[in-house]
């Protein structure tokens, strides 16, 4: 079983089945209901959570907002979907801390820093590591395996929506892409593998740390990840 291990969850996951809304608020019960069950086998979580459900940068220059501009929108999406499952956490009593890459909202989240996060996992508090790598042009796929290099995760668990883990190609346009159960991250950049930012395995590709891939669809694969059974994709380096 990991000790530490840091959760990915999209942005795009958050807003489920709440048409208009960017957030549907009964999954986010759910979702915090399984950070708790992750909680209660004492495994120390950090989470990173992304903004698809609010804003991506990629979006804004066809609509004639800046990139840059519009990539702070989507780090800053990501303060708000950190705060939403952050609040549904102390509502079911799990003791948590909201961290941002983006200094200065020091009124509602902490700005980030390496030992106070450190600190806090190794007290039992969950913790959210917001705002991405707080620089554009980057997204939480990269601050997912830079915080995990970081804070010496043991792995990186990457919950997905409506897919189970790695294949040769895109399940939902080919119909014959073949699932992968096991990868070399040096595989996963050389077929250009999309299911993470290929920046984001460049950064974990020499590093002792896993990438689990697995579906978000089955509430139960999460402990299932990280209690080690096989499902999903096991992403990891050469010789591990
Ligand atoms: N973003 C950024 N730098 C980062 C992380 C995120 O500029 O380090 C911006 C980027 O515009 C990205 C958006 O925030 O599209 C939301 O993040 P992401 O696309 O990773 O969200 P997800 O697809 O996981 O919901």
């Amino acid at each position: 079983m990991y000790k530490r291990v840091l959760l990915k969850l999209s942005g795009e996951a958050l807003k489920h089945d709440s048409g208009n809304q960017i957030i549907d608020s009964n999954y986010l019960k759910s979702i915090a209901e399984i950070i708790k069950s992750l909680y209660l086998e004492g495994i120390e979580i950090a989470i990173v959570i992304g903004a698809g459900n609010i804003y991506r940068g990629k979006l804004a220059t066809e609509i004639g907002i800046d990139r840059v501009k519009g990539d702070f929108m989507g780090m800053m999406g990501t303060v708000i979907n950190a705060l939403a499952v952050s609040s549904a956490l102390k509502n079911i009593d799990v003791p948590n801390v909201v961290y941002s890459a983006l200094p200065g909202i020091s009124d509602i989240v902490l700005d980030y820093n390496k030992d106070s996060a450190d600190k806090s996992l190794k007290e039992g508090k969950v913790i959210f590591l917001s705002g991405g790598t707080g620089k554009p042009y980057f997204t939480t796929d990269t601050a997912c395996t830079l915080y995990a290099k970081e804070l010496h995760m043991d792995a990186v668990l990457v919950a997905k929506n409506g897919v189970n883990g790695v294949y040769s190609d895109d399940p939902n346009k080919n119909k014959d892409a073949k699932f992968i159960k096991n990868i070399l991250f040096r595989e996963m950049i050389e077929n250009n593998l999309q299911i993470m930012d290929l920046s984001a395995i460049e950064l974990i590709k020499d590093e002792d740390i896993e990438i689990r891939i697995f579906s978000m669809d089955e509430p139960s694969n999460f402990l299932d990840v990280v209690h080690g059974k096989d499902i999903g994709t096991i992403c990891k380096k050469e010789g591990k």
